[in-house]
This record gives C-alpha cells, structure tokens and sequence, in this order.
C-alpha cells in the first residue's frame, strides 16, 4: 500500500499532523520508535496547555493519540532508520519494514545530550538516566550525582534531594564522583535528526532547516516541531506546526 501521508514520530506535532491530515480525507501512517507521546510524557504538571490547565504529559498525549486514531490515522511502532526521495513516492525504512507514502512529515522532536566520553568512561557499569521523576525513586538513601548547570540540572537535583542520601553536583566534563549510585544527565537536548542526514537541509546543529511553512529542502517532504529551526520549542508550537506540516503536504497531494 501507498499511503498518502507518512508522519515520523508520535509525539505533540506528529500525532496533530496526523489529525489535520486524516481530516482531510488523506491515508495517515505514523511511524513511532518508542512509545507514543513524546518527549512531554513523563512531565507531571503542565501548566500552559491551553484549555486543560495542570494536566499531566501522559493524560494530554494519550486523548490526542486516540482523537488521531479515531479520525482513522494509523500507528506503526518502529523506528525510521532512512528516507529515499524517489520523486512523487518517499520510501521510509524501518528497523523491521518499509513503507511508501507520496508525502512526509518530519516530527522526530529532540533527545537528551548525552554525557561526554571521558565521562561516559567515568561512570563505567553504573546506570545513567536522563529523568529524575522517572528513575530517581530506585536510589532511595543513595549517593547519586547530577551532571549539567542549567535550569532542567537544578531542578532533578531539587527533586532527588528528596529521596537520596546526598546528590552531588557536577559540570560537563566534571569528573564523576566514584561513590555514586547513579548518574543523572541534564546538558540539554539535541534532534533526533540522524535518519533524515543527507536527505533534507540541516543546521550546524542537526535541525531541520524549515520556517513558518514547515517546508524542507526537498519537495513533498515537511517538518514539524522540535526537530526544526525555531526560536521556541513547546507543546503549541509543536502542535501549530503539525497543523500547518499537514496542511502543506495536502495541497501538495491534491497537486499531485
Ligand atoms: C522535561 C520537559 C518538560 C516540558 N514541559 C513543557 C511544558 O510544561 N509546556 C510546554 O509547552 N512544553 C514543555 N516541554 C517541551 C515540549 O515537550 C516539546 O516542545 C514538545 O513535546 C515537542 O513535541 P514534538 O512532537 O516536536 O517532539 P517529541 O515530543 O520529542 O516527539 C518526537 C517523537 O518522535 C519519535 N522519534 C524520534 N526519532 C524517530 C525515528 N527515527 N523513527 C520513529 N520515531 C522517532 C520519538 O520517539 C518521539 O516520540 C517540556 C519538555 C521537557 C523535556
């Protein structure tokens, strides 16, 4: 089958292209490599979500998941590992299976930083995380240690002073202190852009090179969210471009 639509990651701007697309009478298939939602997932307390104040990541992500379903887009969860532009047909392929679609839509989102070698070097067999409110409860009364000095470093920290013994803290490049338990990793967030390398237009830092049209270098295939040059990167802008991602790639299909 050739769907109309392929939308690369299931997070905010993912999973709102694939409600505009589906709308708009196109065959939607989302490819997602983890677990439906995002980034936003494990995030307790949003505030700035218009319409449903001090709802939870999980709670918003699964009604937008199954108000994209429902309007009849379909979710595959595997990886995309590589994109071949063939012209009118894209050829995206997955860890396990490929598919074809006429249009896509990037919306891969960010991952976090990871740790530098030396300190990758450093902390050995000891486990890393990149989540306080995730993992952090397994360290009860344990040394653990946060690397990183913006405001995501101080804020695990905050959170784990609360459940283990004492929580150091470092800077990139820091040495890691032997003693720890675990090591927490908050140096910010890169795009998950590694799939599209050679295909589309990036940044010197890996983002897709797209404005306001969400538009890529290569015709037919657009991007939406995080993953693409912009100055803010949240649940709205993410969810404005999935609309305005979507809306492009339709009028493209109807040219087509
Ligand atoms: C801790 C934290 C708290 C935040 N709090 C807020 C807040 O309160 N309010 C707010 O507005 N914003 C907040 N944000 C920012 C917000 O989460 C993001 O701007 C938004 O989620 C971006 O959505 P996205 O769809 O572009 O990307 P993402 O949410 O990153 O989704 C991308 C999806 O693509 C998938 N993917 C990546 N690569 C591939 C691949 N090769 N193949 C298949 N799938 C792939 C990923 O697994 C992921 O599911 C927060 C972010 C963090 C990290």
């Amino acid at each position: 089958m050739i769907y109309d639509i392929i939308i690369v990651g299931a997070g905010m701007a993912g999973l709102t292209a694939a409600i505009y697309g589906s709308r708009a009478g196109k065959s939607v298939l989302v490819l997602e490599g983890n677990i439906h939602g995002g980034q936003i997932i494990n995030t307790i307390n949003i505030e700035n979500w218009p319409g449903d104040y001090k709802t939870t990541g999980a709670e918003l992500m699964q009604k937008i998941y199954k108000q994209a379903v429902d309007l009849g887009a379909e979710v595959e969860y595997d990886e995309v590992i590589k994109i071949v532009d063939k012209g009118e047909q894209k050829e995206v392929e997955c860890e396990d299976a490929k598919y074809t679609a006429r249009a896509v839509i990037l919306a891969m989102g960010t991952e976090p930083r990871k740790m530098s070698d030396k300190q990758a070097r450093d902390a050995g067999n000891r486990p890393v995380s990149y989540c306080a409110t995730c993992d952090g409860a397994l360290y009860k009364n344990k040394p653990v240690v946060v690397v990183g000095s913006g405001n995501t470093a101080k804020h695990e920290m905050t959170y784990l002073k609360g459940i283990a013994s004492k929580v150091y803290h470092i800077h990139h490049d820091d040495p890691i202190p032997r003693d720890t338990a675990a090591v927490f990793v908050a140096i910010g967030r890169v795009p998950s852009t590694e799939c599209v390398e050679g295909l589309v237009e990036l940044d010197k830092e890996g983002y897709v090179v797209a404005n306001e049209d969400c538009a890529t270098s290569q015709e037919g295939i657009y991007v939406a969210g995080d993953c693409r040059t912009k100055k803010v990167r949240q649940l709205v802008t993410a969810a404005a471009d999935g609309a305005t991602a979507a809306e492009k790639a339709v009028r493209y299909l109807n040219k087509i």
